[in-house]
């Protein structure tokens, strides 16, 4: 694969990403798939999406998890609802994501990702063990698919985030970063905790935000590419100082309004095409 690839943020019949049609429109090499729902998890439908993406000249780069009553409503609903943290639907969480590991693999992809949700910061809080514990399930099944997991960023700051992967202790756990979810929860300036977790970096998004007036209590702003606060040059030379020459993956969740959708993600494709150009 050639350095950065540009990418984008694909859904099919669930999630908030574009169709794949939009991303062959656009012209752009690799994405990633936020997986399908449940009842179209089947191997037929893995080798029909297979034989559409090498038809259009597509690489599959990750597919994500992502699961049902999941609300982005507010930073307290995250907290309630989002990922394996949550107490009342982990175990049918975890069996999930098992499932969606394998539904990666019927797709030949080799990176499994997900938001787990919010990690408790004290690490002597019990819930942090059982987090650690589900994690690690996780990570296993996926080793035995001969699969990567890549915890999105952006609900740690990235000393918890250093802190929880070396806890979890395996060696197939790294991170998808998000520059603009440091900024939208508040959790930090994203080109400093790309510095710090840069070796666990795997994937990556390229998404803006503006801060909010309280980060941490109330959102930032989800902004088209370019427009916030990450700085796009100064994260992509940050990339390159750290090594980085996987996809440049566009995610912009306006999935309710897909003209504007795709019109913005292709001002971001120019975006990066242009620094491409000037820093790889
Ligand atoms: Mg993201």
């Amino acid at each position: 694969m050639e350095k950065w690839p540009i990418g984008v943020f694909t859904s099919v019949d669930a999630g908030l990403g574009v169709k794949l049609e939009v991303a062959h429109e656009l012209g752009v090499p690799t994405i990633q798939l936020h997986a399908p729902a449940k009842e179209t998890r089947t191997q037929e439908n893995a080798d029909a999406f297979l034989a559409k993406i090498g038809e259009l000249g597509i690489q599959l780069t990750a597919v994500f998890g992502g699961f049902e009553g999941e609300s982005y409503a507010d930073i307290p609903t995250v907290s309630k609802t989002v990922g394996l943290v949550p107490p009342e639907t982990r175990a049918a969480r975890t069996q999930e994501m098992k499932k969606i590991a394998d539904f990666a693999k019927m797709l030949k992809c080799d990176v499994v990702a997900l938001h787990i949700g919010f990690v408790p910061h004290d690490t002597s809080d019990p819930l942090y063990n059982e987090v650690l514990d589900v994690t690690r399930d996780v990570c296993d099944h996926c080793k035995a698919n001969g699969q990567n997991l890549h915890l999105e960023t952006g609900q740690e700051a990235a000393e918890g985030l250093l802190q929880f992967i070396s806890d979890v202790g395996r060696d197939n756990l790294f991170i998808n970063f998000d520059p603009a979810n440091m900024i939208l929860y508040g959790t930090g300036e994203p080109i400093d905790a790309l510095k710090k977790v840069g070796k666990y970096v795997r994937s990556i998004h390229c998404k803006d935000g503006t801060w909010a007036e309280s980060p941490g209590k109330e959102w930032g702003a989800e902004v088209p590419l370019g427009e916030g606060d990450v700085g796009m040059e100064n994260y992509l030379r940050t990339l390159d100082e750290l090594g980085y020459t996987g996809p440049l993956t566009i995610e912009r969740e306006i999935a309710a309004e897909p003209e504007r959708q795709k019109a913005e993600i292709g001002h971001a494709i120019n975006l990066l095409s242009e620094l491409k150009q000037k820093i790889g």
